[in-house]
């Protein structure tokens, strides 16, 4: 699963492998990744053949290729997707949707293994590109953005939410999902449903501080992922659970800060938190 950490070590990847290569092939194995962007694939592969990649950008778990035409390639892998590294001659395996050769050599698959991938990727002007991706510009990038903690604390008492659901709500915070969510609510000690605008000004200090030491942490973790593509997922295909990950997927265990047992609960529909009811208060 990937989010705003996994991507972030991507785009530093792609920034070395990518920029400054001129596209040579594109392979679109499955239509349906290219279609929020273009009509057809010959749409998507005319806009990008031949173009050479001047940077890497990040917002929120998208990337953001922009190419010499002032046009900028989209990426969205998102929640199951990988990008990884291959030669030029790499067949092109079943769960691969798109792939992407260049000049100077090597090519970047992008796959997912699903038959309805959630994979979206198009070439849009780079003007239009954030929207066309679907990102709010108002959001919050908890990296990118860098806001003080005073800044920080503003924007939480604006928002007025029950904290887990405001950390993953991509209306106000862009990149962060169900795993970084609880990973930053436990290394704060908060509970999931404490609301954003009644927080001391301790809370808010040690919530920014969590913020930013879980998304290092993830970053160092994830290490390069180009090369290796299980180690950009947090949750690997068994299902194993990363070993930096502190209360994520480790309900039934002790919390590693007071041994309590950690729980599962349900939130709302469709959204659980893993959380422990002892240090998060
Ligand atoms: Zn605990």
């Amino acid at each position: 699963m990937l989010e705003l950490p996994e991507v972030e070590v991507l785009r530093k990847d792609l920034e070395k492998e990518v920029v400054g290569k001129k596209v040579k092939d594109v392979t679109v194995q499955t239509t349906s990744v290219v279609r929020p962007y273009h009509r057809n694939r010959p749409e998507f592969i005319k806009a990008l053949e031949g173009r050479k990649v001047e940077a890497a950008r990040r917002r929120g778990s998208v990337i953001f290729l922009d190419l010499d035409d002032e046009m900028t390639w989209v990426i969205d892998a998102g929640a199951n997707g990988s990008l990884h590294r291959e030669t030029a001659t790499e067949s092109l395996g079943d769960d691969t949707h798109l792939a992407v050769s260049f000049t100077i050599g090597g090519a970047i698959h992008l796959s997912e293994a699903s038959e309805e991938p959630e994979i979206s990727t198009g070439v849009v002007p780079t003007t239009e590109a954030l929207e066309a991706a679907g990102i709010s510009t108002d959001a919050l990038d908890l990296l990118d953005d860098n806001p003080t903690w005073m800044e920080f604390g503003h924007f939480l008492a604006a928002a007025d939410k029950p904290l887990r659901l405001l950390l993953i709500d991509p209306t106000y915070i862009v990149g962060i999902g169900p795993i970084y969510s609880d990973e930053i609510l436990w290394e704060a000690g908060l509970r999931h449903d404490h609301p954003s605008s009644t927080l001391s000004t301790q809370e808010v200090r040690r919530l920014y501080r969590a913020t930013q030491e879980v998304i290092l942490a993830a970053m160092k973790a994830a290490g390069s992922s180009l090369d290796e593509a299980e180690a950009e997922a947090a949750i690997d295909e068994d299902g194993e659970v990363a070993e930096h990950l502190k209360v994520y997927g480790r309900d039934g265990l002790p919390c590693l800060r007071c041994r309590r047992t950690v729980v599962r609960t349900r939130i709302k529909k469709g959204i659980y938190t893993y959380h422990c009811e002892q240090c998060m208060i």
